[in-house]
């Protein structure tokens, strides 16, 4: 629990220090190292897809699309099963189109993004993203490309606001959290996403609690 504790405090402390970042720096950084989408669809498919969606988001979508919630997102696989044989497991997923290694995100069609205009804010700010408040990136084709300063600048806001979004949401899913006893593996037990509303229940493929 104190453990627990000491995470919060430090996010908390994460938190502030990042309200601090200076968006003009930022800008300036991105700016310098240049990025422009070469609308490969790279990033929405292969084995490194695997985008961690909110719940607010996953309203949002939901409410785009009309689709149920597990059509929208799903558990991640990593996690642990309780005494009861109930996989816990944080955060959610996007859908992708199978369950097989490398399959593309379900809302990858004909080489373009079906929900652009409320995919979730990772997608929004990809390559990038803040670490400590250290701007980092991961693999693109599109870095390098000359980027114009207004979308550096708005890369730049959409950077800071996810990164604020993620620090908030992990103290909420850390002050929802409740503990439970190590167990078994066990065939067909439910399913529990922990996130920063608390514990959400899949039983039987629907989302029950
Ligand atoms: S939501 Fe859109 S941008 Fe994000 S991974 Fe899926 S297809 Fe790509």
């Amino acid at each position: 629990m104190n453990d627990l504790q000491d995470r919060i405090a430090d996010l908390k402390q994460a938190l502030l220090a990042a309200k601090e970042l200076s968006l003009t720096k930022l800008a300036a950084r991105i700016q310098e190292l240049g990025f422009r989408c070469q609308k490969c669809g790279e990033c929405c498919q292969g084995e490194d897809n695997s985008v961690v969606v909110f719940p607010e988001e996953i309203r949002r979508i939901r409410t785009a699309t009309g689709l149920l919630w597990l059509e929208v997102a799903g558990p991640p696989e990593e996690g642990e099963w309780d005494k009861d044989g109930c996989f816990h497991t944080l955060e959610w997923r996007l859908v992708k189109k199978g369950a097989f290694k490398g399959a593309s995100c379900r809302f990858y069609q004909n080489g373009r993004c079906t929900i652009y205009s409320c995919r979730p804010i990772l997608c929004r700010t990809y390559p990038f993203y803040l670490d400590n408040g250290e701007l980092m990136h991961s693999e693109c084709r599109g870095l390098g490309c000359k980027i114009e300063s207004e979308e550096a600048d708005e890369l730049a806001e959409q950077l800071l606001k996810r990164h604020l979004l993620e620090i908030q949401e992990a103290i909420l899913l850390l002050e929802r959290y409740r503990d439970f006893e190590r167990g078994e593996a066990k065939e067909g037990g439910e399913c529990i996403v922990h996130d920063s509303e608390g514990e959400h229940r899949i039983s039987q493929g629907k989302l029950v609690g």
